[in-house]
This record gives structure tokens, C-alpha cells and sequence, in this order.
């Protein structure tokens, strides 16, 4: 069948087995489908392609699986799994997508992000991006033992969710003006992204924004066919 779906912000975490479950429920049912994308931030945190905790195991396996019974699967990396790379890409029959990606949907040229590039007012969180998505810096991360990697990402966790508590919920959404320069610059009339947790069809002036939901309560996920494109969400199954 003719459709083609995306997901992101899962943030998998071995605490909440619950959506890993729902994300099983979801590739079976949708198994038919022509491709998927996943934009960003599919775990919650990502040590490196040599991590071997049992969930990356079992994603890796299940996202292997379908991909084998025929759909194409792309994954893009959010602020959460920013290390994630081709080791794992490969483990799971995916290829790695760079932010931002333009594909052709259904005759629409459509921008895809993770969307956190777009939250310019947050400018401590531009400056950890710059500094996390730096090769040099990431090379540097990566040549640390393992054990010091997984201690590393639960400081960096907990910094997070203080930071984020201090701050003004305006400026963790996205940025208007800088929706309409990457919308324009890349020449599209539709753009999709999550990150925000703020699902909605915007009309924007540069075309449409759709944003996709985090799998918290519910699962989120935009299906496009030659049809039309549409948000859906279901109940997760604690
Ligand atoms: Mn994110």
C-alpha cells in the first residue's frame, strides 16, 4: 500500500516497557505500509552503537523484523539520541537520515526534522547543540569506556530536567520566523517534525507544519498516501 508513515519522540527507556510494547503493536499493524520514518529521539538516551543493554537488542530485533517483511525505514537522530549512527542503522535494516532531510511526498517536497534546530529562542540549548553535534567532540564521547558513558547520560538527563523546569514554555516550542527560513530556504510547502511534544496541523505562512507527539499516554503517528496526510493517536497500554 501506497502510505507512508512517521514517528518520533518514543524516548525508550528500559523504565517504561511500555512503549516498547506499543512500538511492537504498532510495526505489526502497520507492517504493509511503504515506509517509515523516525524523527529523532526514538530512545531516551543513546550511549553509542556498541551499547549492549537488552532494549537496544530487542528494538534493533523488532525494527529488523519489519523492515525484512518489506517497508524502508528511515531514522533520524533527536537531541536525546544524537549519537545514534549507522552501527545501529544497520542492525535494524534502516538507513540514517541527516536533520534536515527533503523528501518527495506524494508529489509534495516535504521537509523533515527533529524539530529542536527550529526552538531558536532557547539559546543555552542551541549552544549544547552545537557543542553535542561537534564530530570532534562526539569522537571524544565515544572513546570513553562504556561504563562512563552510561554515568555521563544520567547527568546529563538530570541537568535537563532541571534546566527545563526554570524555563518559560514559550520558548521550548518552536520559533515561527525560523519555521518560515527553513521552509522557504529548502523550498517546500510542508514540514514535519516532533521534539515539541506539541502535536498539531499548523497552517504556516510558508506552507503546513505538522508536528508529531511524544509516546507518553498515547502513541502518535502522521500518515501520508497519495490521499492526504493526517495526525493519528492511540491509547498505550500501561
Ligand atoms: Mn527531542
Amino acid at each position: 500500500m501506497a502510505t507512508t508513515l512517521f514517528i518520533s519522540d518514543l524516548h525508550l527507556d528500559a523504565c517504561r516497557p511500555a512503549t516498547t510494547r506499543a512500538l511492537a503493536t504498532f510495526l505489526g499493524r502497520q507492517r504493509h505500509c511503504a515506509q517509515l520514518f523516525i524523527l529523532g529521539d526514538l530512545f531516551e538516551a543513546w550511549l553509542g552503537d556498541d551499547d549492549d543493554s537488552p532494549l537496544v537488542a530487542e528494538v534493533a530485533a523488532m525494527l529488523r523484523e519489519f523492515t525484512a517483511a518489506g517497508p524502508r525505514l528511515g531514522i533520524m537522530v533527536g537531541n536525546r539520541d544524537f549519537l545514534l549512527g549507522t552501527g545501529f542503522c544497520e542492525r535494524a535494516g534502516a538507513r540514517l537520515l541527516r536533520d534536515p532531510t527533503v523528501i518527495d511526498l506524494y508529489g509534495e517536497p516535504t521537509l523533515l526534522m527533529h524539530g529542536d534546530s527550529l526552538c531558536t529562542a532557547d539559546t543555552d540549548y542551541q549552544a549544547f547543540r552545537r557543542q553535542v553535534r561537534d564530530p570532534e567532540w562526539q569522537a571524544q564521547l565515544l572513546r570513553q569506556p562504556l561504563a562512563r558513558r552510561r554515568d555521563l547520560a544520567a547527568e546529563l538527563r538530570a541537568r535537563s530536567r532541571d534546566a527545563n523546569s526554570m524555563k518559560r514554555t514559550d520558548i521550548m516550542d518552536v520559533t515561527a520566523a525560523e519555521v518560515e527560513r527553513q521552509m522557504r530556504r529548502h523550498g517546500v510547502g510542508q514540514l514535519i517534525h516532533g521534539h515539541t511534544h506539541r502535536p498539531a496541523r499548523h497552517e504556516a505562512a510558508a506552507g503546513l507544519r505538522w508536528v508529531l507527539g511524544a509516546w507518553e499516554e498515547n502513541g502518535w503517528f502522521i500518515s501520508a498516501s497519495p490521499e492526504g496526510v493526517s495526525l493519528h493517536s492511540f491509547p498505550i497500554i500501561q
